[in-house]
Formats: C-alpha cells, structure tokens, sequence
C-alpha cells in the first residue's frame, strides 16, 4: 500500500543502467522533489521496522488526524520477532505456537494488554491463564538431578525442596527490591557482584539462582557474570510478589497473529513492505529527512527508527547524529537466541513426573530451556520449545523428523555499559526529530516495553488532544516517565 503523499521513485533501477549519467543528473532530481516537501500539509512521519514498537508507535499515532504515517518493513509480514506459525497439534488438529515471544502477565503487560484491547484484538477469553511452573535440573551426572521445582507440591515433600522454595522466595524479594528501587543503588552493578551480597548458600546460587537467571536471557554462565542486575530484574520480577501459583497469560491465537492483525487494523497507516530502510540522511533544510528504501526514497519531518541498536546505527551513520550517540549504537552488543520448536522429548528431564512448564537443564557451562507447551493447553500434544546452547545437540535436531521450525532471534545484552548507552541515547531522542521506539530502548526487550518506548515517542509527536485521549483510554499511560 502506498500514499497520495509519499514520493515515491524509480531511479534507483535507472541507475542500474546508466550509472554516469544519473550521478550527474541525481541533485537535480531531487530539487524537482523537494518543493514537495514545503507545502506546509500535515506533519510526515517516517516508521522504520513494524515489530512491536514501530507498530505500536503507529497505532498510537494512528487516532492523530494531522499525521501521516508511513511505516516501512524489510520483512514480508509485520510483527517483528513476534511470529506464530502453524503446527500439528493433539489429535493432528493445527495449534498456533509463537516461536519468538508468547506471554503477557497482566501486571507487567498493562499497556501491551490495553493498547490489543482497544483495537478489539483481543478480550479476556483471548488468553491462556497457567501457574509458571519452573524446574531446575542437573545433568552433570547420567540421571537428571533436581535441583529446584516449583510449584508442584509433590516436591515440597522432601525437605530439601521445602528449603530452597524458601530460599527462592528470598532470592526474589531481593530481585523486587531493585525492581522496585529506582535503580540509582544498582547503577553500574552486575550480577556476579550482586549475587556475592545475596545472604543464600552458595550451593543454591550456583545450582538455582545462575541456571535461573541465565535461562531468562538463554545466556551461558560466563556471559550472566557481566550483566547489569538492575535491568535483569526487569525480565522476570514484572508480576508483582512471589507466589507459588503466579499466573502466567499466553496469548491462544499467538502474539505474531496479534501484530499482524493490530497492521490491519491501522487503517490510516502506509505500509511499505519488504521495503528495508537503507539509509536515513538529514536534508539540506536541516529539518527534515530522507529515507532511502527498497521501495524508493521518502521525505519525511521526523523519524522513529524501531529496529535493533545495531540496525539503528548502520541507518543512521551517514545521518548528522551527534558521534556519540552513534557511537553508544554501535557499541551496544548482541546475544543469538537459537529458537527451536519440535518434539524431542530428550530435551526434557528423564522422570516425567518432574516435568514443570519451564525445564531448565544444567550442564557446565550454561542450561538448555524446554517449555513443555503442552503444560499451556493440552491442545499443543507434544510441542516443545528450546533454547539449545550445544551445537552438537542443535545439529542433531536439524537433522531430525522431530523438528517443526528453527529461528535465531538476537537480543541486545544488558550489561551496564549498555543501560547507561540507552540513557544517553534516549536523552537525546527527547530533544531532537529523531526518535528510537524499538522495545530495547525503554526498560527491558518484551513486548510491553515495546508500546511503552512508542508511547514516550508517540506523545511528542501527536496532537495535545489525542494524547489526552490515549490517556483516558489507557490511564497507566500517564504515569510514564521518560
Ligand atoms: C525467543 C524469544 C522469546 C521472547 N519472549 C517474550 C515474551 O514471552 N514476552 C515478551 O513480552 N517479550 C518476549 N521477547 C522479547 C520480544 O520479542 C522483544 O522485546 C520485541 O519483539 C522487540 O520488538 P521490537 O519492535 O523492538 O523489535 P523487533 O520485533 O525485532 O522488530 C524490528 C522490526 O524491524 C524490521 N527491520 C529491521 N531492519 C529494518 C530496516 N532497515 N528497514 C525496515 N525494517 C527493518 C525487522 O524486520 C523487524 O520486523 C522474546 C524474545 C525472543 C527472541
């Protein structure tokens, strides 16, 4: 779908063919375009990436009527790492598994919940409710040893398990206490120096707490010691105090199917598909910008660039960004997070009767995670979904009829350097007409960081009267600070 005001052009194939001769034509070209620009019409504004953030950005800018979106996508579909597919369930009947993000708890997906809610994607019969049962499991020796597991009572039966599910409880209400902190206290501390002050045995640090910790972010042991603890905390302490039975929401037709139906719902929105953003170059009027895309080149008044810290800055280099801000892109390192869904029950611990919704199993240098989908909705029969670490084990299943789909996600790693790289980055984008919406840029990569990081985004570019509307709608919207 393109707009009436967007412009759009064919030169980059005539370039193909004649290259001299549109090298010398190419200013000129674009001074017949530029008049375009001037003619004091709405205000333009270019969305690079339709994952949650750009689609979130452009659903909140979609009630302005003096704005026009444009959106612009690499892929063939929207939703970014959100993408649900279609596999044989129980009975041969087709379940929707998301092999990238699939759950929203309500305490900590308010906006995420709110925003689906008011464009009728979803209702309360929409989710999946279920305990988030965790198991932590050994498999140093032949059998797989528990270590953790809760919260099946049958595990409180021995006294060993009784304590560490106290133990797990203290460990928790610390990890709130920094959630909770305004995080000054934590600044710049990691993880290895936090889990030294822990007061817990030792022996539970090593065979719970690490293997825990490392599963939420699918890094190795080494990797989890560097990591910023202030903003790990805010990957697994989002509904509210520890309960054994805290409740878990898995969105049943799918998070992917849910941004691909939120596009479609974004009727005032131009879309640009497959048209990955190439360059963004700031104009000679020093306000306005140009973005270079597989589909032409666009003018637009401001950007929101909703893509990865390291897609950021190869878009925006050759931009007028301050250097070191650029710079706090490029040094924002990444983590592989190898997806597999399939069903291999050896992923799985030996005594079945172990089995949680979360099997996390240690070996010496990190943990494989397996969620048991089965554990969600009988529904999914034996799907399962892993993160393998072990190539040696990722190859076999490559080669396996067990496997249903393989993808590699990349997560931006939070160590401190990178929480004080995204403050200096948002920072700027509050002064200035470039802008990051990408989940990765608020507090933590999930799906409702996502629309909070459009929201702090989005309201500088609407209208005062349409912000006062989405905070009627969605009130916890207001109590978002930059
Ligand atoms: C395995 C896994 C499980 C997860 N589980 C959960 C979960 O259960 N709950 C949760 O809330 N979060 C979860 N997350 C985190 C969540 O997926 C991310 O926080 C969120 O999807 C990031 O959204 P985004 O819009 O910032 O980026 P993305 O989803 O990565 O979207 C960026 C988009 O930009 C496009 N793009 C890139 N470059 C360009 C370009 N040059 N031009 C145009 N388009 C471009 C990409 O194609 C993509 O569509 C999980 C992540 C992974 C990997």
């Amino acid at each position: 779908m393109t707009g009436r005001s967007v412009l759009k052009s064919t030169r980059t194939s005539l370039f193909c063919r004649k290259k001299s001769v549109y090298e010398l034509l190419f200013p000129m070209i674009w001074l017949l375009l530029l008049p375009y620009e001037a003619s004091g019409k709405n205000k333009r504004i270019g969305i690079i990436g339709g994952g949650i953030g750009g689609l979130a950005t452009a659903a909140f800018l979609n009630e302005d009527p003096d704005l026009d979106v444009l959106l612009f996508e690499a892929e063939d579909h929207l939703g970014g790492n959100a993408i649900t597919i279609q596999a044989k369930g129980k009975d041969q009947k087709l379940v929707s598994v998301d092999v990238g993000p699939q759950y929203a708890c309500e305490k900590g997906w308010a906006e995420y919940l709110a925003i689906m809610k008011y464009y009728g994607i979803f209702d309360e019969e929409s989710v999946h409710t279920m305990p988030g049962s965790i198991g932590i499991f050994s498999k140093m020796s032949n059998r797989d040893d528990m270590a953790f597991l809760s919260p099946r009572w049958n595990s409180f039966l021995k006294w060993k398990h009784m304590a560490n599910a106290v133990r797990f409880s203290h460990f928790y209400d610390s990890s709130r206490k920094i959630y909770t902190s305004d995080n000054k206290d934590y600044d710049g501390e990691t993880v290895s120096q936090w889990l030294q002050t822990l007061r817990i045995q030792n022996a539970f640090k090593q065979n719970v707490i690490q293997p825990f910790l490392a599963s939420i972010l699918g890094i190795s042991f080494s990797e989890l010691q560097g990591i910023a603890v202030s903003g790990l905390v805010k990957y697994f302490v989002f509904s509210g105090e520890w309960y054994w039975r805290k409740p878990l929401n898995i969105i049943k037709k799918g998070m992917g199917t849910s941004l691909v139906e939120l596009g479609e719902k974004l009727h005032k929105v131009h879309f640009f598909m497959r048209s990955p953003v190439s360059r963004v170059e700031s104009h000679s009027d020093g306000k306005s910008f140009l973005l270079h895309s597989g589909t032409g080149i666009y003018s637009v008044d401001e950007v929101v660039v909703a893509v990865h810290p390291k897609a950021a800055y190869s878009l925006l280099k050759s931009s007028s960004l301050p250097s070191e801000v650029l710079q706090a892109l490029q040094d924002m390192s990444e983590r592989e997070v190898p997806i597999f869904i399939h069903r291999d029950q050896d992923f799985l611990p030996r005594k079945s009767r172990f089995q949680s919704f979360l099997n996390i199993r240690v070996d010496k240098t990190g943990v494989t995670t397996t969620m048991k989908l089965n554990e969600i909705d009988a529904s999914y029969g034996d799907i399962l979904k892993s993160w393998i670490p072990d190539i040696g084990e990722r190859e076999k299943l490559r080669s396996s009829p067990l496997l249903i789909a393989e993808k590699t996600f990349f997560h931006p790693k939070v160590t401190p350097e990178y929480i004080k790289a995204r403050e200096h980055i948002r920072k700027y984008s509050l002064k200035e007409n470039v802008h990051f919406a990408g989940a990765w840029s608020a507090y933590a990569d999930t799906q409702n960081s996502g629309v909070v990081a459009a929201w702090q985004t989005a309201r500088r570019l609407m209208r005062s009267d349409t912000k006062e509307f989405w905070t009627r709608e969605i009130p916890s919207l207001k109590h978002i600070a930059d």
